[in-house]
This record gives C-alpha cells, structure tokens and sequence, in this order.
C-alpha cells in the first residue's frame, strides 16, 4: 500500500474543488481499496503519542470563524480499535495510549478523505503527534508504521512543510514568498532523493520563518520515515503555494 503526505490548507477546502483536492480524490482512486487509514494530523498535537481506538470516532470541528456549513460537515467513517491494538504493538517499545473516548477525527483528517475517501466507508484512527518528542522520534515511530503498510493501510499524513500563520498574504492565493519556495524546494531534494535527511532542514535558513511552531511541519517526518524503512525515496504528488507563507507540496511513497 502506499503512503502519502498531503499538503493541507484551509478547512474550507473540505466543500472546494480545486486541483489539490482533484490531486487528493485522484489518488484515492488510483490505489487499492485499504483495508483501514492510519491518520498523522497536524492538529493532533498533544504532549503524548496516544491512537483513537474508539469504534465510532466523533468529527470534531477544530477550528473558528467558518460558515456553518462547515461545522455541520460529518465524516462518519468507523473507527477500528483493532487496528489501534495493533499501532501499539509495532511501536513497541516505545508507548502508544488508546484513547477511546478523547479526541477523534480532526479536519486535518476529514478535509482530506472527503475527497480521498469520500463514502467514508473506510475505518480511520488518527495517531497523535507527540509534541514533547525530539524530532528524530517522529521519523522512527513513522519507520514503525512500515509493517502497516504490508497489511493493506493507508498512512496517511497531513500537515504542510512550510506554515506561517503570522505572514499569510491573503492577496495572494497561489504564491509563495522566495524563503518558503527556497525552504519548500530544499524539502523536495530530501523527500525525493534522501527522506531519512529530512531533518537537514533544521539547518535551512528559512527554517524559523517556515516553520515558526512544529506542529505542521511534523507529519511530513512520519513518510519520511516510512520512505527510509522502504530505502526508496518520495514522489511528488502536487506542489504548489498559498497565501504566501503556505507550501501545498504534497508526497507520496509508493
Ligand atoms: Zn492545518
């Protein structure tokens, strides 16, 4: 199965149709039936690595300020507490928490597999990213994920390599600034040629202005990972920008 990282922008794009989400509802459709998703979301972020395992997990509407139509979205795909059962055993030994009545699926989650997915027929647990964690973790527990693949699930991870709130330019929907294409371009030399040097980036020097907080940046580690347990690079799977400080760049690992 293979495993992709998407690029996210706002949770408006859950009702839009646009090449991204065309790129999204295309790659759904051109890969076997998974047997259930494991989500990497960036707005999972929590001070512990924790698995949904809830069998009907709720959709939560993570976010304020957005038309109503938004809020009444539903994303009712099952939840498969077996699966979380099994997150916990392939990342041993580091420790996994089941979190059966928490958190559930966030639009980092659902703003994707509305497209992707859109019957929401498929079981989906999302792992919480764990922000006390070094980032090397995040490669290695990605890593662990592999055998998941072998099984028939999708990793599916979901953040944005470059994400600056705080310098958006809302006159420019499809731009980037010249430091978020330099640092998103030197991502893309990794992702596709040595993803288990993903944290090179760390040196970049666009690194504090692309990536301010960690939270967006994070999922991307966990196909890195996944891409260095395969010894096989990334593909890209579209690239673009938004509002200036947004990269949409997104990978796949097949
Ligand atoms: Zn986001």
């Amino acid at each position: 199965m293979p495993a992709v990282f998407i690029g996210h922008g706002s949770p408006m794009q859950t009702l839009e149709h646009n090449r991204y989400t065309d790129s999204w509802r295309d790659f759904g459709a051109s890969i076997p039936r998974p047997r259930a998703i494991v989500s990497v979301s960036a707005h999972w972020y929590i001070n512990a690595t924790a698995v949904t395992a809830m069998a009907r997990p709720k959709t939560i509407h993570d976010f304020f300020g957005f038309p109503d139509e938004l809020f009444a979205f539903q994303y009712n795909a099952p939840g498969d507490p077996a699966l979380a059962e099994e997150i916990v055993e392939c990342v041993k030994p580091t420790w996994v928490g089941l979190d059966r009545d928490s958190w559930g699926l966030d639009h980092g989650t659902w703003m994707v597999l509305a497209h992707m997915f859109p019957k929401a027929d498929i079981p989906v647990v999302q792992l919480a990213i764990n922000a006390s964690a070094p980032f090397e973790y995040h490669l290695e527990v990605g890593a662990a994920l592999a055998p998941l693949r072998e099984r028939g699930v999708l990793v599916m991870c979901s953040g944005n390599v470059v994400h600056n709130l705080g310098r958006l330019a809302w006159n420019q929907p499809d731009a980037g600034y010249d430091w978020a294409q330099s640092f998103d371009e030197a991502g893309r030399r990794l992702m596709t040629e040595q993803p288990g040097d993903m944290l090179q980036l760390l040196d970049h020097p666009a690194y504090r202005a692309a990536v301010p907080t960690p939270d967006h940046f994070i999922p991307v580690l966990y196909l890195a990972g996944l891409a260095t347990a395969a010894q096989r690079p990334c593909d890209v799977l579209i690239d673009g920008y938004a509002l200036g400080s947004l990269s949409m760049t997104s990978y796949v690992l097949r």
